[in-house]
């Protein structure tokens, strides 16, 4: 399926399960995906100017300052690859960078706002294998890999678990969220753009879920 020009914002707590069905979405749509926090830790990873700023936030699992986000954002939107449209998981998590967004005349065509039962997310976090690699993610219960060590994708690399997914930090970051991200939902909601989609229940079905909140037919593997 090919989609010109579509522009979604996954919104939801940490743990909603915004990443994974971004990539699926992005996969189904042919479109690019850009995940802010992907994007800091490919910061964070060599050591950049920009990485040794995030990570003093996302380590404590607090939000990284709106104009270091907004300018790796614009940067990157202005890219080729993203004339087809894309989706921004996790950005933007603040009233200011919906704000920036809008400033820069983006126009988002659905913000997706991923809802999960919050007893649930910790759990969810806490068991999350990431792999360096791909950026995948892997749940020790709920979507292990075939090994329990690496990344079914990309064989040889072993799985790690995020400084930021240690049960202290996800609790902070679920702070963040309530005080920082639900305002952003209401700053859609008042735009008529807000879709929001049930996130419990198996990720198959939660991204049957979404397709067709964003006016998609949701069909069996094409
Ligand atoms: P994520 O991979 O989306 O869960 O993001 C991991 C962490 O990166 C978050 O907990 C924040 O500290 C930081 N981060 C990612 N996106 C943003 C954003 N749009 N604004 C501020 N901080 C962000």
């Amino acid at each position: 399926m090919t989609v010109t020009g579509l522009r979604v914002i996954m919104l939801g707590p940490p743990g909603a399960g915004k990443g994974t069905q971004a990539l699926r979405l992005v996969e189904k749509l042919k479109i690019a995906n850009i995940s802010t926090g992907e994007m800091l830790r490919n910061e964070i990873r060599p050591g950049t100017a920009i990485g040794r700023k995030a990570s003093e936030f996302i380590e404590k699992g607090l939000l990284v300052p709106d104009e270091v986000v907004v300018q790796i954002v614009r940067d990157r939107i202005s890219r080729d690859d993203c004339r087809a449209g894309y989706v921004l998981d996790g950005f933007p998590r603040t009233v200011v960078q919906a704000e920036a967004l809008d400033q820069v005349g983006v126009e988002v065509n659905h913000a997706a706002l991923i809802s999960v039962d919050e007893e649930k997310l910790v759990r969810r976090i806490t068991g999350r294998r990431t792999c360096p690699s791909c950026g995948r993610v892997w749940h020790v219960d709920f979507d292990p890999c075939a090994d329990g060590v690496h990344c079914d994708v990309c064989t040889d690399v072993e799985l790690i678990i995020r400084k930021d997914d240690c049960e202290e930090t996800v609790r902070r970051r679920l702070v963040e969220y309530h005080a920082k991200t639900v305002p952003v939902a209401e700053y859609y909601r008042s735009k008529g753009l807000l879709r929001v989609v049930d996130g419990n229940g198996p990720i198959d079905v939660v991204f049957c879920r979404l397709l067709e909140a964003l006016g998609f037919v949701c069909e069996s593997e094409e």
